[in-house]
C-alpha cells in the first residue's frame, strides 16, 4: 500500500477502487475511461461519480416521428415492421430495422452488430420505446445505434428522465451509465463535512442525495449546474480547494526568530529623497507589506494599482525593508523596456540610501553577466531587477528573501515558482495594474491579501480625450506641429503590422511609415521605438525622447507597459479602433503623469464598427481603470484574464466560476473558520474534512499535517 493509501479514511476504499473492478469494464473501457476523464492511470469510481451529465433525455414526452425534432435525443414509440440484416456479402453494412407508428416510418440502425442482438432487441411485429439523437438520412428519419431500446414493462420502472453524459468516440452512453450507476451502489455513507449553517443557507442537500439526484434525476432541472445538487459538490470541491490551500500557506512558516524586514532606517533614507510626498494608499500599502515581511508566515500579497498610481516605489520600499536584514529582492518585469525603465527609476533612489541594485535581461551576457551572477551569489547585490532572465539556473541568490513580480498576467504561476524556489520561505509581492477578479484570485492563490492603490499621486491633470476620424488627420497634424513649438512632448502611436497583415490592410499605418512622414514634415524632432529594434537602440531613443533632444515619438505598442516619461503630455492613437480598450488604457496611461494637463487623440478609420464606437466612448468617457476593466468584460461577453477563460476554472471538474462564483468566497470563508477551530483536523468534523480533501484529490497537503 502506498503512504497516501494508509493514511486515506478506510471508509472510502470502496470509492477508490478501480473501475475495472465493476462487472462490464473491461481493459477497452478503461483505456477509453482514462482518455475521458482525462487520467493517467484507471479511474477509481469516484472518478466516475464526479463525471456529471451535461443533459437529460426527457422520455415522458413521445413525440410522434412526424413531430420528432432532427439533431435532438428522442424517445419514439414505435412498432417494428421489418429487419433488414446486411447481406452476406458485405458484412461491413449496417443492419437495419424499419420501425414506425401512425405518423411515418423511421430507420434504426445498426453497424457491427452481433449475430441474434438485433433481432432479440427489436422483435418483429412489437412495440417499443426506441431513444437517441434523431438524424435525416436520404430523406427518411433515422436513429443510430438507439441509446436505449424498452419494452412497456421495462420503460413503465424508469422516472423517464435519462442523463447524457460527455462522452468519447467508442464509448457507448449505455455503458457508461451503466458503470455509473454501479458507482453509485458502491457509495458508502458518508460524514458531513460541511457546517450545518452552510447547509441551511445554502440548502445544500447531503452529498448521498446530490449525486444520486445529477446522476439519476428525478426532474429535468437537478441536472443544471445552478440547482442545489450539483451546487453542492461544486462548494465541496470548492471547499476541497480553498481548504488545502490554506493548510498549506500555514504550513509555510518561517523557521522561528526569522524576520524580513528591519528597522526602517534604509526606507526612511528612501522616503526622504523622494520628490513628491507618498500618498495615503502608498503609504499604507508600504506599511501592510513590512508587516507582512516580519510576520512568520510567508508574505503572499499583491498590490493593484491603476497605471500612473506609483506601484514601483512601494516595491522598491518592501525590497529595502529585506535589505535592512542583509537579505535580497528581486524584482520580475515581463519585458526589457519595462526592466530598464525599473532599474532607472529604483537605481538613483536605492543608491542613494546606500543599497545596491543590479539589472540582469537577456542582454547581459558574458563577461558582464558572469560579473553580476557572481556577485549576487556572493550577496553583493540587494536588489536584481530583470526579465525572466532571473529565473535561468545559474541564477543563484545568496539570500533571497522577496520576489517582486510585475504584471503578473503575463508570467505563468511557473515563472514565480521558479523565482520563490530561488531562496527559503520567499516571500511574494505580486504587481498588477489590471484587476485580477477577486473569484480568480481566490481560486488559485488562496486568501491572496490585496493592497489597492487608489488614488492618483497627487497634482495630476485630467486627460482630454477625443476621438477624431482619419480624414481630419492635417488638423491633428498641424495641432502637433503647435505643440512641438511649444516644446511639448508627443508620442504617436501607431498599430502593430507585420508585412504580412499590411498587404491586405493598407488603410493601417506602419509605424516606419509614418515615422518618415512626420520626419518629412518636423525634420529632426521625430524618433521611432518598435519591438523588432534592439534593446540599445530603443533605450536610446526613448532616452532621447526623456531628455527633449527629440519632442514626437513615432511608437508602436513598446510603450505600452511601464514606460515612465512624465513631462510627455500628448498622445495621438492611430487607428485606435484596432486596440483593445485594455491596451487603449495602458497606452493612455503614458500621459497624464506630470502637473501640466494631458491631450489624447484617438484617430480612427472609418466606417466604425458598433463595437469600436462603444470602445472609443468607454475611453473618452472615463480614465478609471476598474471602470475600463468592467465594460471591457461586459463588451467582450467573456474575459481573457490571466490567461484563464472565464467560464472555465481548469484544475475544477465541477465547479464554474460564472455558476458558482459566489460559492468561491463562501468556501474561502468556510475554509478560514474551520482551521481556525481545528488547525490539525482531528475532531469528528476534521475526520469529515480529511475525506473531502481525499474525494477531491486536494489531499496534498495531509501528509503535512500528520495523521491526526
Ligand atoms: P505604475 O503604478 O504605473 O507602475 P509608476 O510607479 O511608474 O506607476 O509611477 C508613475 C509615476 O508617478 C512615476 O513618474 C513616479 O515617479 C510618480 N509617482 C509615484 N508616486 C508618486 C507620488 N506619491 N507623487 C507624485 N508622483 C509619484
Ligand atoms: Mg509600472
Amino acid at each position: 500500500m502506498t503512504n497516501v493509501a494508509r493514511m486515506r479514511p478506510s471508509l472510502l476504499n470502496p470509492l477508490f477502487a478501480p473501475v475495472t473492478s465493476l462487472p462490464g469494464v473491461g481493459p477497452k473501457q478503461d483505456k477509453l475511461l482514462q482518455y475521458l476523464l482525462s487520467r493517467n492511470e484507471t479511474p477509481r469510481l469516484v472518478d466516475l461519480l464526479l463525471h456529471l451529465p451535461s443533459q437529460v433525455i426527457d422520455r415522458r414526452a413521445r413525440p410522434k416521428i412526424r413531430d420528432a425534432a432532427v439533431g435532438t435525443m428522442v424517445t419514439l414509440e414505435v412498432t417494428v415492421d421489418r429487419h433488414r440484416p446486411p447481406p452476406p456479402r458485405n458484412s461491413r453494412a449496417p443492419y437495419l430495422v424499419y420501425a414506425s407508428d401512425d405518423t411515418g416510418d423511421v430507420v434504426l440502425t445498426f453497424f457491427r452488430a452481433k449475430p441474434g442482438y438485433v433481432e432479440k432487441l427489436l422483435p418483429m411485429g412489437e412495440k417499443r420505446y426506441v431513444s437517441g439523437t434523431l438524424q435525416m438520412y436520404e430523406g427518411i428519419p433515422q436513429i443510430v445505434h438507439p441509446d436505449r431500446v424498452l419494452d412497456e414493462e421495462a420503460i413503465s420502472k424508469l422516472s423517464g428522465i435519462d442523463p447524457v453524459y460527455p462522452l468519447t468516440e467508442g464509448l457507448a452512453l449505455g455503458s457508461l451509465r451503466r458503470a455509473i450507476a454501479q458507482a453509485l451502489q458502491k457509495l458508502p455513507s458518508l460524514p458531513e463535512w460541511i457546517s450545518p449553517e452552510v447547509l441551511r443557507r445554502c440548502h445544500f442537500p447531503p452529498i448521498a442525495e446530490a449525486l444520486n439526484r445529477v446522476h439519476q434525476p428525478v426532474e429535468l432541472t437537478d441536472i443544471l449546474p445552478d440547482q442545489p445538487f450539483w451546487s453542492r459538490l461544486a462548494f465541496d470541491e470548492l471547499l476541497a480547494g480553498q481548504l488545502a490551500l490554506a493548510l498549506i500557506r500555514a504550513q509555510l512558516r518561517r523557521p522561528a526568530g526569522v524576520r524580513n524586514a528591519g528597522d526602517g532606517h534604509l526606507r526612511n533614507k528612501i522616503i526622504d529623497a523622494l520628490p513628491y510626498a507618498l500618498t495615503p494608499s502608498q503609504r499604507s500599502a508600504a506599511a501592510a507589506i513590512a508587516e507582512d515581511l516580519k510576520q512568520p508566515v510567508r508574505m503572499l500579497r499583491l498590490l493593484q494599482g491603476d497605471v500612473g498610481s506609483g506601484k514601483t516605489v512601494v516595491a522598491l520600499l518592501a525590497a529595502a525593508a529585506v535589505t535592512e536584514v542583509g537579505k535580497q529582492a528581486a524584482l520580475m518585469a515581463p519585458t526589457e523596456i519595462l526592466a530598464r525603465q525599473h532599474i532607472k527609476t529604483i537605481a538613483p533612489l536605492a543608491e542613494r540610501a546606500g543599497m545596491r541594485v543590479a539589472i540582469l535581461t537577456g542582454r547581459e551576457k558574458g563577461k558582464e553577466r558572469r560579473e553580476i551572477i557572481a556577485q549576487l551569489a556572493e550577496g553583493e547585490i540587494d536588489l536584481l531587477v530583470g526579465t525572466h532572465a532571473l529565473i535561468q539556473d545559474d541564477v543563484v541568490f545568496h539570500d533571497l528573501a522577496l520576489a517582486i513580480v510585475d504584471e503578473q498576467h503575463r508570467f505563468g504561476v511557473r515563472e514565480r515558482l521558479a523565482l520563490t524556489s530561488k531562496g527559503e520561505a520567499v516571500d511574494v509581492l505580486v504587481l498588477s495594474a489590471t484587476p485580477i477578479p477577486r473569484t480568480l484570485v481566490l481560486t488559485y492563490f488562496g486568501d491572496m491579501d490585496i493592497s489597492e492603490l487608489r488614488e492618483k499621486p497627487a497634482g495630476r491633470q485630467p486627460i482630454d480625450t477625443r476621438a477624431v476620424p482619419m480624414s481630419r488627420i492635417g488638423e491633428v497634424m498641424e495641432g502637433v506641429g503647435r505643440a512641438l513649438e511649444a516644446g511639448k512632448l508627443v508620442y504617436w502611436i501607431c498599430p502593430l503590422v507585420d508585412e504580412s497583415e499590411a498587404e491586405g490592410t493598407e488603410h493601417l499605418t506602419n509605424a516606419t511609415k509614418r515615422f518618415e512622414s512626420l520626419q518629412k514634415r518636423f525634420g529632426g524632432r521625430v524618433g521611432l521605438v518598435h519591438g523588432q529594434m534592439k534593446g540599445i537602440e530603443k533605450d536610446r531613443v526613448m532616452g532621447q525622447f526623456a531628455a527633449h533632444e527629440i519632442g514626437l515619438l513615432v511608437a508602436t505598442t513598446v510603450v505600452e507597459v511601464g514606460v515612465d516619461v512624465p513631462a510627455a503630455t500628448i498622445m495621438v492613437i492611430e487607428n485606435a479602433e484596432r486596440f483593445g480598450l485594455a491596451q487603449l488604457h495602458q497606452l493612455r496611461g503614458r500621459i497624464g503623469r506630470g502637473s501640466e494637463a494631458s491631450t489624447c487623440i484617438l484617430l480612427y478609420g472609418e466606417p466604425l464598427g458598433e463595437m469600436s464606437k462603444a470602445r472609443l466612448k468607454v475611453i473618452r468617457e472615463t480614465t478609471d481603470g476598474f471602470r475600463i476593466a468592467e465594460e471591457d468584460l461586459k463588451l467582450r461577453g467573456e474575459g481573457d484574464v490571466l490567461g484563464v477563460r472565464q467560464s472555465g476554472l481548469p484544475g475544477y471538474r465541477i465547479a464554474r466560476s460564472e455558476v458558482h462564483g459566489q460559492l468561491i468566497t463562501q468556501a474561502r470563508d468556510e475554509a478560514l473558520r474551520i482551521l481556525k477551530d481545528d488547525p490539525k483536523l482531528k475532531g469528528e468534523r476534521g475526520e469529515a474534512l480529511r475525506c473531502l480533501l481525499y474525494l477531491y484529490e486536494r489531499d496534498e497537503a495531509i501528509p503535512l499535517i500528520g495523521a491526526g
